[in-house]
């Protein structure tokens, strides 16, 4: 839809703003069609493998390491497919306002250890080591434990996707203020170009969306941080590699005040 022709000079405004919302509709119109095509395809591989595998073993005949081998296929891809629900819904949480925060005194030392631990598995796959610079304190922070894991659990996931194999990520924990502090991820794989380095934190936004993944997890980690009251940057360079930090603010004096949790 385009309005044109020579108005005066209010019409002419009104018709540029509407012009201007126009392709904005269509953008966004195209945005929503790229993530469906995108979100289709991620729920289809594990369908089809869970098909797959699952009339296989039907027909029988098969020796129990066969057996079971099938069966773990299926259970991984079962979990695959619940993630991807898990992370639709979350967004849809999110967009309506909706997430409900459990909220409670979080030791962000341990929180940062089990996050390794979580994803130590996938790391190996591709010989990626995984560093953590804890800090000399636990570094207590007010918020909803669960939902801060999900957000590093995230950011790790990244670094190693983006990483090639044999690289180190790094964690890091500093105190940047008496009353705040810092959670970077550092990870020295491809990078994103500086056109793109705002974009990635839209919903949907993926710089190659051929590499599989829905385009969600930064949005979502994005409105985590900030119902945190916390900050999310992204600092990258083509080929070097991205460190994300997150800012959050640390509770009082360090002193749990026994009326939380
Ligand atoms: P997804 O990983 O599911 O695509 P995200 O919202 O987590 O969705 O990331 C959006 C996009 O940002 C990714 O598709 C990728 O292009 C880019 N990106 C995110 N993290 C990194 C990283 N650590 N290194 C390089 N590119 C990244």
């Amino acid at each position: 839809v385009r309005i044109k022709g020579n108005y005066p000079h209010e019409i002419g405004d009104l018709a540029s703003t509407l012009n201007y919302m126009a392709d904005e509709i269509v953008q966004s119109n195209q945005v929503k069609d790229d993530f469906i095509s995108s979100i289709s395809h991620e729920l289809r591989t594990p369908l089809t493998g869970i098909k797959g595998w699952s009339e296989t073993l039907v027909s029988g005949g098969f020796d129990p390491e066969e057996t079971k081998l099938g069966m773990s296929i299926i259970s991984k891809e079962t979990d695959r497919l619940i993630g991807l629900v898990e992370e639709m819904l979350d967004f849809s949480k999110l967009q309506q306002n909706q997430m409900k925060l459990v909220m409670g005194e979080v030791n962000m030392k341990e929180l940062l250890q089990e996050t390794m631990l979580n994803v130590w598995a996938k790391a190996e796959q591709k010989h990626i080591s995984l560093n953590l610079q804890p800090g000399e304190r636990p570094f207590l922070v007010y918020a909803d434990g669960n939902r801060l894991k999900q957000v590093f659990l995230n950011l790790v996931d990244n670094a190693i996707k983006f990483s090639p194999d044999g690289s180190i990520i790094s964690l890091m924990i500093t105190e940047i203020a008496p009353d705040k502090v810092r959670i970077s991820v550092k990870d020295p794989g491809i990078g994103i170009s500086p056109e793109f380095l705002e974009k990635v934190k839209d919903r949907f936004f993926q710089v190659n969306p051929n590499q599989g993944g829905t385009g969600l997890g930064l949005a979502i980690t994005q409105q985590i941080v900030k119902l945190h009251q916390g900050e999310m940057h992204i600092e990258s360079e083509l080929d070097q590699g991205t460190t994300v930090s997150v800012d959050l603010p640390l509770l009082d004096n360090q002193q749990p005040s026994g009326s939380l949790a």
